[in-house]
């Protein structure tokens, strides 16, 4: 029989964490292949999410807890929630019921399928706060620009994964993590599923207008050196135009007759002194590239599939 584990990252879900169970109880209750399990991470909640947590766990044999020191955020939760893991497929879904458990068995086809990994993607961000969209939006389209990984839009976090990608995944143990990058940087096939966007009806969102500015600007910078390559370019630049306008200040100074205004050798002397300086940026840019590369230990490459065990690989 194949094993999944439901991995539920919550902060202060006391609201829903039972119904939450109920729900999705429901629907694998139906799904008689599989054995399930719970697994709810308690990011260091503050009211008695956990308590709740235990309950459940006494009351039912397949519901595994984790709980945090202190609040380390989503991200971590998700992580602690992939290294704890077993089965042979993982689910991650929000305790809010914003992700619907009635997808699990819509998704299980596109495992079923051969794909390495069903994931949800919102139809509709409407309901939500127009500034957000808007920023929402732009964070893609930038992003998109950016990096070499390519993030469809309104992706959610809500998926199911093989174990492969899972193992995938752990191997990206950097502390500053941005799943919905990790996820497209590891690869694999993803088989998407669009979903009508459910409102959050018990507790409320953990994410205030800054904390989502500063995951999107972590986000891009997690998985983007173009900014620091952008320097470099801005100094070539400026070097370009230094040398053009002296060449220019040098012709009319020959011509007998020219008037060269006193200003003209200052400029020169500034744009050559700022194009330098920002190459030299650039150049140390360079070289943060390589420590960024090198610190974020990402693995040279991921194996999909092989026939090769791991006895004979060497290490
Ligand atoms: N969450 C968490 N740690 C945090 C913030 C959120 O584990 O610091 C969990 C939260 O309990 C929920 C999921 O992450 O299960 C998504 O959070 P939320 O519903 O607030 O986000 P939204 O749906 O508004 O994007
Ligand atoms: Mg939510």
């Amino acid at each position: 029989m194949t094993t999944c584990d439901i991995i539920v990252p919550c902060y202060n879900e006391e609201a829903v964490i039972n119904a939450f169970y109920e729900e999705t109880r429901k629907i694998t209750d139906t799904m008689t292949d599989y054995r399930f399990t719970f697994l709810f991470v308690d990011d260091g909640s503050k009211d008695k999410t956990f308590p709740l947590m235990k309950e459940l766990a006494a009351a039912h044999t397949d519901v595994r807890y984790i709980s945090f020191s202190r609040n380390f955020g989503k991200e971590a939760a998700m992580y602690a929630g992939f290294s704890h893991s077993t089965g042979d497929l993982v689910i991650i879904m929000d305790a809010d019921l914003q992700h619907p458990p009635t997808m699990i068995p819509v998704m299980m086809e596109g495992i079923k399928e051969g794909y390495d990994c069903a994931a949800a993607r919102r139809l509709t961000r409407d309901k939500e706060r127009g500034l957000q969209n808007l920023f929402s939006s732009a964070f893609y389209q930038v992003s998109n620009m950016l990096t070499e990984i390519k993030m469809p839009q309104n992706a959610s976090d809500f998926r199911i994964m093989r174990r492969s990608m899972v193992d995938a995944i752990l191997k990206l143990s950097e502390v500053e993590r941005f799943s919905k990058g990790i996820f497209a940087w590891v690869g694999f096939e993803t088989k998407w599923y669009p979903y009508e966007n459910v409102e959050r009806t018990l507790g409320t969102t953990k994410w205030s207008f800054k904390s989502l500015m500063r995951y999107a600007i972590s986000g891009i910078t997690a998985f983007s050196v173009a900014p620091l390559k952008l320097l470099f370019i801005l100094g070539v630049l400026l070097c370009g135009i230094a040398f053009f306008y002296t060449l220019g200040v040098v012709i009319c100074s020959l011509i007998p007759g020219a008037s060269l205004g006193i200003n003209s050798g200052l400029i020169c002397i500034l744009l050559w002194l700022s194009g330098i300086m920002e190459l030299s940026m650039g150049i140390l840019g360079e070289y943060m590239t390589h420590i960024y590369r090198e610190a974020k230990d990402r693995p040279i490459y991921l194996i999909r599939q092989t026939n090769i065990s791991d006895a004979h690989v060497k290490n």
